[in-house]
């Protein structure tokens, strides 16, 4: 019998995890299935999966980062490449967040909810530190620190140096640049065998997911979750208008050459985790060269989050009708600008969205215990957000690499 394709294997297991997680769902209560079951075996395979994904991020960003800022070679065109993707990113988290506020708005989410018939859960407000001291930190100081905190940007930055020097040295270092590639071509694989354990790792994060999510609360907060996802699905049209318009690639194709990667996304809910996959698939799928998605990748990683902004939009319209207050025309632009920030701010690991979205509110001045209310079904929207989070880096690399002629393999591209 032929062996199933990986994709094919990834989204059986993704399937098989939701049925299993809805079988075990009844008895999550049950000190063998909550203990044994879901606490001990989905919690170890899930966790060594998202483990092994993540012991490669610093790994494969390092090395393909300097090997590629090292084969650009040009200052200013990685100054453009930068400021274009940048560019690309601001610009669809604003136009995110936007769509979340309208879909919120028409449809009045929240609005005749009584706020003591919810459930309400227990949160706590993320500690804001001085805006000048997050800046600094992105600053590299100890590179060693910086990689075993994985401080994305600071690494970003530390390898781009690297690279450039590399450049401007020549020869004098040709031989560490092939080490590079060489390395490179290493990482690469091990990403690729990782994936092996891809469709266990999923089966066991979904089913542990579904287990352990209460269906009343999703039940009483259906209205919220609907909302945000319709909201998510317009916003994929976005995207899909800039891969037409601006990448000449079907829509239709991209999903289903990038299906690896959205189920990675789906189960890990983290974009950091996501990472490896996102670059491997990237080069193997879609002949996008390594130079440009070895840096905007990992960028987008970390300040790229259109899906948190679009459930922040939700969430703070949802939470302004629950305490019926209004919201007029200058609160909903300072809600755009503030999600912008917040999901600039927003790290790429599960349930980060959530602590972001207190600075959200209080620009707002909405209650923070609404938060309360929606981190019930947070697990949830954080898989689907988490998709559109790193679909939107995919999407403005692919196009960015479009614009840049940077498709390194035309026969990928168009397959
Ligand atoms: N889990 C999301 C991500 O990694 C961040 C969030 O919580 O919104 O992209």
């Amino acid at each position: 019998m032929k062996k199933l394709g990986l994709t094919t294997r990834i989204m059986v297991g993704l399937a098989l995890g939701i049925l299993f997680g809805l079988i075990l769902s009844p008895f999550s209560k049950t000190p063998f299935v909550k203990d044994v079951v879901i606490d001990s075996v989905l919690a170890f395979f899930g966790g060594a999966f998202i483990n092994l994904m993540k012991v490669m991020i610093v790994p494969l960003v390092s090395v393909s980062l300097a090997m590629g800022a090292a084969s650009i070679g040009d200052i200013k065109k990685l100054r453009r490449i930068g400021t274009k993707v940048l560019g690309f990113y601001f610009a669809t988290t604003a136009i995110a967040v936007a769509i979340g506020l309208f879909v919120a708005k028409i449809t009045g989410v929240g609005k005749g909810m009584k706020m003591g018939e919810l459930p309400v859960g227990e949160f706590k407000v993320a500690e804001q530190d001085k805006l000048i001291n997050v800046l600094l930190d992105m600053v590299p100081k100890n590179i060693v620190n910086a990689m075993s905190e994985e401080k994305m940007l600071a690494i970003i930055i530390f390898f781009l140096l690297l690279g450039v020097a590399i450049t401007a040295l020549g020869d004098k270092v040709k031989n560490i640049k092939v080490i590079l590639e060489e390395a490179n071509e290493l990482v690469l694989k091990m990403v690729e065998l990782i994936m092996e354990v891809a469709p266990i790792g999923v089966f066991a994060l979904i089913s542990k997911v579904v287990a352990s999510t209460g269906v009343d609360v999703l039940l009483k907060l259906v209205g919220f979750v609907v909302v945000t996802l319709i909201a998510f699905v317009i916003h994929t049209g976005v995207y899909q208008i800039m891969l037409v318009s601006m990448a000449k690639m079907s829509p239709i194709k991209f999903f289903k050459k990038f299906l690896k990667v959205i189920s990675v996304a789906f189960s890990t809910s983290s974009s950091n985790a996501t990472i490896p996959v996102n670059i491997e698939t990237l080069s193997e799928n879609f002949g996008v060269s390594e130079e440009i998605s070895s840096f905007t990748i990992p960028l987008g990683a970390t300040v790229n989050m259109d899906g948190t902004a679009i459930m922040q939009g939700v969430a703070a319209v949802f939470i302004a009708n629950l305490y019926n207050i209004h919201l007029g025309p200058t609160q909903y632009l300072g809600i755009i600008l503030t999600a912008v920030l917040a999901s600039v701010g927003t790290a790429g690991v599960p349930g980060a969205g959530m602590l972001m979205l207190s600075l959200v509110l209080k620009q707002a001045g909405l209650p923070l215990e609404g938060i309360g209310v929606v981190i019930g079904v947070d697990r949830i929207i954080d898989m689907f957000r988490t998709v559109v989070n790193i679909t939107g880096d995919a999407v403005c690399t692919i196009v960015v690499a479009r614009s840049e002629n940077e498709i390194t393999d035309m026969e990928k591209f168009n397959n």
